[in-house]
């Protein structure tokens, strides 16, 4: 089964109002490829602007960049999953890297957010990847792994799901995998699927790659068999998004 492109733009705690709409301007006067599906992450302040926006353009998607699996309640500061699902946001990304770094996520915390936010009917991007020490000592695939193990139990249904294959090394650095060095890993993710979910997720799931992709390193990357598509921090602010949307032109 062919497997849709797909490219995703974080915009991380970046830009203002009017810096969005510049983006969302561009994106709708750039030609983008139909065989592409885009989704853009802005911040949470800004997502319904965008949305209304984007509007215009159906075909691009807006996107949380984190969500919290309760309801609603006392946790100030937090935006829920059903809050997402209410406002019309359809997709969230989870278990990113700074997520799990700077704001302390286990794998337990992604774990029961995917499955809050499948249970609200949102499409999730799940993050996954290892830090320079574990790929120094090897522990990339394994690393991995642990990681999805410990979110696959929440997902009932993979067609809602995107996993990001982010090495934490490559992410902001400007240091990109190379192509062989993310072919290997997605090929393990892919493996994994297999032999834990099933051979039909397996070959549907869409696995993509994020770090420092930029239009000068898209292409390459886009070619290798398991890679089916990005997840774009810093490029996504920046005209090259269009390009790396077109990685497969
Ligand atoms: C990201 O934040 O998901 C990311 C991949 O960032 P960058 O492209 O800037 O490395």
């Amino acid at each position: 089964m062919a497997r849709k492109f797909f490219v995703g733009g974080n915009w991380k705690m970046n830009g203002t109002l009017d810096s969005g709409k510049k983006l969302v301007a561009a994106l709708q006067e750039a030609k983008l490829d139909p065989n592409t599906e885009v989704v853009v992450a802005p911040p949470a302040l800004h997502l319904l602007f965008v949305k209304e926006l984007l509007a215009k353009d159906s075909k691009i998607e807006v996107s949380g960049q984190n969500a919290y699996h309760k309801v609603s309640g006392a946790f100030t500061g937090e935006v829920s999953v059903s809050q997402l699902q209410d406002a019309g946001v359809p997709w969230v990304i989870l278990g990113h890297s700074e997520r799990r770094t700077i704001f302390k996520e286990t794998d337990q915390d992604i774990a029961e957010k995917t499955k809050a936010a499948l249970d609200h009917n949102l499409k999730v991007i799940v993050c996954v990847g290892e830090t320079l020490e574990e790929r120094e000592a090897n522990k990339s695939i394994d690393v991995v792994v642990r990681q999805l193990n410990a979110a696959a139990p929440s997902v009932a249904d993979w067609n809602k799901v995107v996993v990001a294959y982010e090495p934490v090394w490559a992410i902001g650095t400007g240091k990109v995998a190379t192509a062989e060095q993310a072919q290997e890993v997605h090929a393990a993710i892919r493996k994994w699927a297999a032999e834990k979910v099933s051979k039909e997720v397996s070959d549907s799931l869409r696995i993509i790659y994020g770090g420092s992709v930029a239009a000068k390193n898209c292409r390459e990357l886009a070619q290798q068999p398991d890679i089916d598509g990005f997840l774009v921090g810093g490029a996504s602010l920046k005209p090259e998004f269009a390009d790396i949307c077109n990685a497969r032109l």
